[in-house]
C-alpha cells in the first residue's frame, strides 16, 4: 500500500503542513508579546518548510538537494531546540544556527560517503533528529513548573515516540537499506517513515502552539495569585491554599498574622518609596527563616501571615525567630539605616479550630494584645484574650493598657 505512495507528494504534503505551522506559530508569536519560544519555533517550522520544498522539486533543483535540504532540516532542529530551551527561560547562543548546518555541509564535502547514498544521508539525519527529539522531550517535561502544563507530558509522549521512530530509520537505513531510484530512496518503510515526519510535524505545530497558550495562562494565574509589591502569595491566593490544607491540619498546626510596627512613621519619616522596600526586604527576611512547608501571604498593607503545619516543630520559636531577625537586621534604604520590629499574634488549630475566619480572627486579637503589650512580640492566642481585648477596649482613656491596670478597673 505504501510502495504506490509518491514521495514528492509526500514532501508538497509536508511543505503545506509546515506552511500553516509556520504562519500560525507567528501569529501567535506576535499575540503573545514576541514571546522567543513562539519565535523560534516560527522559524524552525520556517526552515523546515524550506527543506521539504527543496525535497519535493529534487528532479528539478538538481544532486546538491539532499546535503541542502539535510543542513537546512538541521537548522530547524537547533529552531526546536532552542524553542524548547526558551520555554524553559534559556537562551541559546544564535550562532548555532549557522554552525550545526555548516559543519554537516563541510562533512558532507570532505566525506561525500555521507550523501552520496541517500540512505546514509538519511542515517546521518535520522540519528541527529532523534537526539533532538529526545532532548526536546526531557526538556519539555523538565523546564520549572512545566508539569502543570496540560500539553506537557503529550508533547514529551509525542516527541519521545518521534525519537524512537527517528532511531529505527537509522536502524533500518543499517540492515536493510531503501533501493535508490532517480536519487530517491524508493522504499514502502521510507515512505511510511516520511508519512511519519508529516504526521508528527502537525502535532508538534498544534502541541506547540498549544504549550505557549498554556504558559500565557500559567502566567495570568501566577500574577493574580501574587502580591505585587513583594513577589509572594496575596490574601486571595492565601486564603485559598489555608482552606485547601485546613481540612487536614493538625492540632499543633497555627495561623500567625505579622503586623509591621508603626509602619506609618517609617513612611512619614523616609518616604513612601523607602516603605516601599521596607515591605520587601521584610518579606524576603521573613521567608528566608521559614520552613519551608510554611506558607506565607501578604494580607494587605503592612499585614502578613504565615501558616505552620509541620508536626514537631516549636512554632512560637519559629516566629520569634523571625521577629527577632527582623528586630536586629538595619535595613538600608540609599544609605539610610532603618530600623523596624514587628508584632506577631498566632492561633493553633487546637484553640480556634479549623475554620480560617476563627483562625483568623483570633490571631488577629493576639496580635492586636501584642501590640498593647508593647509591640515587637510573639503572643499565642488564648481563648481569654477575647475578655481582655473587649475590656481593653472598653477602657479607652485609663491610660496603657496593662493586664494588672486592667484587673485594677474592672474589680
Ligand atoms: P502599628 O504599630 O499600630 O501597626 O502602627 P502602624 O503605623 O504600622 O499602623 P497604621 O495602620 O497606623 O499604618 C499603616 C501604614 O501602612 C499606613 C499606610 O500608609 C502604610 N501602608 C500600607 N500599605 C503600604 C504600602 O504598600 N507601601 C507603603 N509604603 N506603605 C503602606
Ligand atoms: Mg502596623
Ligand atoms: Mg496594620
Amino acid at each position: 500500500m505504501f510502495s504506490s505512495l509518491d514521495i514528492a507528494t509526500i514532501y508538497v504534503c509536508l511543505f503545506l503542513s509546515l506552511l500553516v505551522a509556520a504562519a500560525t506559530m507567528a501569529t501567535v508569536w506576535r499575540s503573545n508579546g514576541h514571546e522567543p519560544a513562539a519565535g523560534y519555533w516560527t522559524l524552525a517550522y520556517g526552515f523546515g518548510l524550506v527543506g521539504a520544498a527543496l525535497l519535493a522539486m529534487q528532479e528539478v533543483l538538481g544532486p546538491f538537494v539532499p546535503a541542502l535540504s539535510t543542513a537546512v532540516i538541521f537548522a530547524a532542529n537547533i529552531g526546536m531546540i532552542s524553542g524548547f530551551r526558551a520555554f524553559n527561560g534559556q537562551k541559546t547562543p544564535g550562532w548555532l544556527f549557522m554552525l550545526v548546518p555548516g559543519l554537516y555541509l563541510i562533512a558532507a564535502e570532505l566525506l561525500p560517503w555521507i550523501y552520496d547514498d541517500p540512505n546514509r544521508n538519511a542515517m546521518v539525519q535520522s540519528f541527529i533528529v532523534m537526539i533532538v527529539a529526545f532532548t526536546n522531550a526531557h526538556a519539555v517535561i523538565r523546564g520549572e513548573g512545566n508539569r502543570e502544563l496540560p500539553m506537557a507530558l503529550p508533547a514529551s509522549i509525542i516527541l519521545t515516540i518521534h525519537g524512537i521512530v527517528r532511531g529505527s530509520v537509522v536502524y533500518y537505513t543499517l540492515i536493510n537499506p531503501a533501493p535508490v531510484i532517480d536519487s530517491r530512496m524508493e522504499a514502502g518503510w521510507w515512505k511510511l517513515f516520511l508519512l511519519e515526519i508529516f504526521f508528527n510535524t502537525t502535532m508538534m505545530a498544534i502541541s506547540t502552539i498549544i504549550l505557549i497558550k498554556d504558559r500565557a495562562e500559567q502566567r495570568h494565574r501566577i500574577a493574580s495569585e501574587t502580591d505585587v509589591l513583594t513577589g509572594i502569595a496575596n490574601r486571595r491566593a492565601f486564603v485559598n491554599k489555608i482552606n485547601k490544607v485546613l481540612g487536614e491540619a493538625e492540632p499543633e498546626a497555627v495561623l500567625a498574622i505579622l503586623d509591621l510596627d508603626h509602619f506609618k512613621q517609617v513612611n512619614d519619616t523616609y518616604g513612601h518609596d523607602a516603605g516601599d522596600q521596607v515591605l520587601i526586604d521584610f518579606a524576603k527576611i521573613a521567608k528566608l527563616h521559614l520552613p519551608t512547608s510554611a506558607l506565607f501571604g501578604r494580607m494587605g498593607g503592612e499585614e502578613f501571615a504565615i501558616y505552620l503545619s509541620g508536626k514537631g516543630y516549636d512554632h512560637k520559636a519559629i516566629l520569634d525567630r523571625v521577629r527577632r531577625k527582623i528586630a536586629y537586621t538595619p535595613f538600608d534604604y540609599k544609605g539610610l539605616p532603618i530600623n523596624f520590629t514587628i508584632s506577631i499574634g498566632f492561633a493553633s488549630v487546637a484553640t480556634a479550630g479549623k475554620s480560617f475566619d476563627h483562625l483568623f480572627a483570633a490571631a488577629d486579637c493576639a496580635m492586636y494584645l501584642a501590640k498593647k503589650e508593647g509591640r515587637n512580640r510573639v503572643l499565642a492566642y488564648k481563648p481569654s484574650m477575647r475578655l481582655r481585648e473587649v475590656l481593653a477596649d472598653d477602657f479607652k482613656g485609663y491610660g496603657d493598657f496593662t493586664e494588672s491596670s486592667m484587673a485594677l478597673k474592672v474589680f
